[in-house]
């Protein structure tokens, strides 16, 4: 079967044809380690599980490198607050993610590089950008020379012309072109510095992923991944960078993730509503994440609701009961039936098809019906094909967990809690975040409403001085 992939660069769906015959060189951009992931950064994360697994169950041999960005400005200010070394801030955070990432169901990546141990290829790309006469040095700090990259924009679709223009007068005339980006920037005291030809300093934020891409897959990848905020900047840059200093084509593939909305807006920090994937987990568990994220194609905006939470917390319970149940059924009848014998094979049509992991969940649902109103008559061919099903949607999709038994005590947790009190507190939690998104996007008529259906539950909300919000119950 032939794996379609949405790819960027054209802008359509073309036939995935990787350099090497049964190889994949994989590249997905990965989260700068200051803080919590929030579950909009968890849906970059499965996306790029999802292609990784994907890839895999179509018989590849995947070389997948996801990075950490553990030197980075956010860092610096984060660590500097809390008076601790930045490159051990980020270290702590880094195992954070890694915490977080297990609760997803994870597939370990081939090569998980830091930026803090990539300085020597960082800097020796940076010196072949410059020998190229793709980048120049100002006091200290390099500079990429976009105008001397002619194809500069072919991945956004951004011309130097219109980007000219969108760019307000620059007070920095250091720089050649407004466009220009750093490679280098010398530290400031007190921040992490590396020696360099151009003295002590730091990189730019986009040269990491070209350096780490090429230390761990060479010169040129087959498909390279990112939420679609990375498209521009730093995708474009990424590519003018590798193909200046490498001189051929740098990634044959780009696919990008839409974004996780919360509120109308897009879920991040900037913003102030997000829920972090530990919070997340701890109520939920993570097998409920994952499934929430993989219930809708990657190229489609999610929009965080309660149905939709609510929609994912029957659906896991039900997958992984008939997980542990199915594992009895034997064959005691002549039962058969297309719904049984094709699912894999239908399933394996829908991730070919741009990896739509909510088209093949439509098919194991239909599947799962079926096997269980006929598990009395089951055939031996049609029990042998269950168990095979059930393997491919766990290694493809990881959506059913390699011990159900334990998600469905997370699930089980999660309705006592809410029992026992009488009141939803997560419900009530999720709706106050909701309203703060509400208000800070302006929207007042829908704060209201929210506070209004709070209220009807006989909850009462009380705005606090530092911004948070409190709830009671009334009596
Ligand atoms: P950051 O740590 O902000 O650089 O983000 C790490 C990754 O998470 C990037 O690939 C982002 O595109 C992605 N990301 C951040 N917020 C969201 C969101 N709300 N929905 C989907 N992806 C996101
Ligand atoms: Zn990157």
């Amino acid at each position: 079967m032939e794996l379609k992939i949405h790819n960027n660069l054209t802008r359509k769906k073309e036939v995935f044809k990787p350099i090497e015959n049964g190889k994949v060189k994989f590249y997905s951009c990965g989260p700068t380690t200051y803080d919590f992931l929030h579950i909009g950064n968890a849906r970059a994360l499965v996306v790029g599980d999802l292609f990784h697994r994907v890839l895999k169950s179509f018989g590849y041999d995947v070389t997948f490198v996801r990075n950490y960005t553990d030197v980075d400005d956010k860092i610096i200010d984060r660590a500097k607050e809390l008076n601790r070394d930045p490159i051990e801030h980020a270290a702590l955070f880094v195992k954070e993610c890694e915490t977080d990432m297990n609760s997803l169901g994870m597939m370990p990546a081939t090569h998980t590089p830091k930026v803090s141990e990539t300085m020597p290829e960082i800097i020796k790309m940076i010196e072949d950008i410059i020998k190229n006469g793709k980048g120049y040095v100002v006091d200290g700090e390099v500079f990429f020379n976009v105008p001397a990259f002619p194809a500069y924009g072919k991945l956004s679709k951004k011309d130097l012309d219109s980007l000219q223009h969108g760019i307000r007068v620059e007070v920095d005339n250091r720089k050649k072109h407004p466009s220009d980006f750093v490679l280098w920037k010398p530290a400031k005291a007190g921040e992490p510095a590396w020696e360099s030809p151009w003295g002590k300093g730091r990189p730019g934020w986009h040269i990491e992923c070209s350096a780490m891409a090429k230390k761990f897959l060479g010169n040129t990848l087959d498909l390279h991944h990112g939420g679609v905020d990375l498209m521009f900047p730093h995708h474009e840059n990424e590519i003018a960078q590798s193909e200046a200093a490498n001189n051929c084509p740098f990634c044959h593939n780009w696919a990008h993730n839409e974004f996780l909305n919360f509120g109308s807006e897009k879920m991040s920090k900037s913003l102030g509503n997000v829920i972090k994937i530990r919070d997340f987990v701890q109520k939920y568990g993570g097998q409920v994440l994952r499934h929430i994220l993989l219930s809708v194609h990657y190229r489609a905006r999610l929009e965080w609701t309660d149905e939709v939470l609510n929609r994912a917390l029957d659906e896991v319970k039900k997958i992984h009961e008939f997980a542990i149940e199915a594992k009895e059924y034997s064959a005691k009848g002549t039962f058969s039936s297309k719904e049984i014998s094709d699912c894999i094979e239908k399933m394996k049509e829908e991730l070919s098809n741009d990896f739509n992991s909510a088209g093949a969940m439509g098919h194991f649902f239909t599947f799962l019906k079926i096997s269980r109103a006929h598990k009395e008559e089951l055939s031996l061919e049609s029990v042998t094909q269950l168990q095979s099903t059930l393997k491919f949607v766990q290694d493809a999709l990881g959506l059913i967990s390699v011990d159900p038994q334990k998600v469905l005590d997370e699930l089980k947790r999660y309705d006592q809690d809410t029992s026992s009190t009488g009141v939803d507190a997560a419900w009530i939690e999720r709706l106050i975040e909701e309203r703060k998104a509400a208000k800070a996007a302006k929207n007042w008529a829908r704060a209201d409403e929210i506070r209004k259906e709070i209220a009807s539950k006989n909850i009462l909300l009380k705005d606090n001085p530092d911004g948070t919000t409190s709830w009671s119950v009334q009596n």
